[in-house]
């Protein structure tokens, strides 16, 4: 099944707070620059990419030199408004260093629940890809405070990725966490557990291993991530969860190595985007 990864054309990559914040809150310059590294030499190799990132709030509290997330939703709305400019323009800076040209999409998730936002989303897209561009995806928190809510940053973009990968029609959803795949059980909490290499359906018994958590919140981000994996799987993609600690990860992902869980319907043996032509 891990060879049909080497044919995904159009990937989207999704990386969490974590993977581009350091733990004391400062931004993580380093796992950014080596991001926009990684994305630019697949654009490079005739990839098309789109990444989904996660940070604003973290960045804007940077920014604001501010230690602790604000408390109510507005507050948090002007902390990730803040941060989503600053974000941006270190992404800009990093990608033009690499000769590659970006732009911003932000998103609500009930984008396709309306034909017309969902067509003009597509369309974006389209011509984003067609002109070569890597288009990063985030949240739009002016406009949509569900991921605020919760004061934490668990789920945050897992849901939004695999629309954005249904909304492209792309390939293939690498999905980078401060985790190393899908366990029998939470592993920051039990030794013994164990990694899935594949998962091909998203069951009652499978979502029960996600339960086990790690965080006062009662879900742990793995909820988010396995109901991602189900639109993904709805739609007849991969999806891939990998660690983000180090990004050349996403070189040996596409090159077909046995490299996190892997989520996919046993009946695909290829992926089936409708323009798959090189
Ligand atoms: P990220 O912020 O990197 O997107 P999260 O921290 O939100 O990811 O979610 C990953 C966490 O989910 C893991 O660090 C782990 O503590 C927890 N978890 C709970 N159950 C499992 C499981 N069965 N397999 C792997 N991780 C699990």
């Amino acid at each position: 099944m891990r060879q049909s990864i080497l044919k995904s054309k159009r990937i989207v990559i999704k990386v969490g707070t974590s993977t581009i914040m350091y733990p004391n809150g400062s931004i993580n310059l380093q796992q950014m620059e080596k991001l926009a590294f990684v994305l630019s030499d697949l654009k490079n190799q005739g990839k098309e990419v789109i990444l989904v990132s996660s940070g604003a709030i973290g960045v804007g509290l940077a920014r604001m030199s501010l230690t602790r997330r604000p408390v109510t939703i507005p507050e948090q709305q002007a902390i990730a408004s803040i941060g989503q400019t600053e974000l941006m323009s270190l992404y800009s800076q990093f990608f033009y260093h690499y000769g590659h040209q970006i732009g911003q999409v932000l998103l609500t998730k009930d984008v396709t629940d309306y034909p017309v936002s969902r067509q003009n989303t597509v369309n974006t897209f389209e011509q984003l890809l067609i002109k070569h561009v890597i288009p990063i995806v985030n949240e739009n928190d002016t406009v949509s405070v569900e991921e605020l809510d919760h004061l934490t940053r668990f789920g945050d973009n897992d849901t939004l990725s695999a629309i954005v990968l249904e909304l492209t029609d792309a390939d293939l959803l690498v999905m980078l966490s401060d985790i190393d795949g899908f366990y029998d059980k939470n592993p920051m909490k039990h030794s013994d557990a164990t990694r899935f290499d594949t998962i091909t359906e998203i069951t009652e018994d499978v979502l029960a291993l996600a339960q086990d958590s790690s965080t006062k919140f009662g879900t742990g981000g793995m909820i988010t991530k396995l109901n991602a994996a189900q639109i993904v799987l709805e739609s007849k993609k991969h999806m891939i969860l990998a660690s983000g600690e180090d990004l050349s990860i996403l070189f040996r992902i596409l090159a077909g190595e046995k490299i996190g869980t892997l989520f996919a319907s046993p009946d695909q043996s290829n992926n089936n985007r409708k323009d798959d032509s090189e």
